[in-house]
């Protein structure tokens, strides 16, 4: 069942104080990835929310939404797309900046990265205040295609990602597990 799902999830991930600076929480998902049960029965619950909102492609976030995103697209037999951060992919990309609690952060696309009519679903491993997704958002329509939902593994809700990404969404659906 999806509630047992979201406790056999929930039980493979670590909380980490203060990582990487003082006053954070960090949630680690490495033993999630190391459970070879619960990393499958992600993957098989990533794969489902692929097929249910009939994607063509599926990207994953630098980096640790590739290791969720890879996989999932494999299963439901799509292609996988990197969003990554500036610099890192050759040829011709398109950039987006985004503001970060200090500073700023950017990152890429190839712009021959997805094909007329293509349905993008985007998988993070967190979504914190949304920034990173909201990018990713405006980034994949620059080149045409259609999101048709962003997909987490976890949400933290009191940093209110979700209140952010809605005008982004513009009613794509944005999943939990
Ligand atoms: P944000 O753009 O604030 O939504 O941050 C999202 C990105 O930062 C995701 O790619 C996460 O991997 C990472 N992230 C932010 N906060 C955390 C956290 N507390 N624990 C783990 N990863 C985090």
């Amino acid at each position: 069942s999806s509630a047992e799902l979201r406790a056999l999830l929930l039980s493979r991930i670590r909380d980490v104080q203060d990582h990487p600076k003082p006053g954070v929480v960090f949630k680690d998902i490495t033993p999630l990835l190391a459970d070879p049960v619960a990393f499958n029965a992600l993957v098989d619950a990533l794969a489902a929310l692929c097929t249910r909102h009939a994607a063509t492609k599926v990207v994953g976030l630098e980096a640790r939404g590739f290791i969720l995103a890879a996989p999932a697209a494999a299963r439901a037999h799509l292609g996988f797309v990197p969003v990554r951060k500036a610099g890192k992919l050759p040829g011709d990309t398109l950039g987006q900046s985004y503001d970060l609690e200090y500073g700023t952060a950017a990152i890429e696309l190839q712009t021959d990265a997805f094909a007329p009519g293509d349905r993008v679903l985007i998988i993070d491993d967190v979504l914190a205040t949304g920034g990173t997704a909201e990018a990713s958002l405006e980034l994949i329509r620059r080149t045409g295609a259609t999101v048709v939902g962003v997909t987490v593994l976890l949400e933290l809700g009191f940093l209110g990602g979700r209140e952010r990404l809605a005008a982004a969404l513009d009613g794509a659906p944005l999943d939990a597990l």
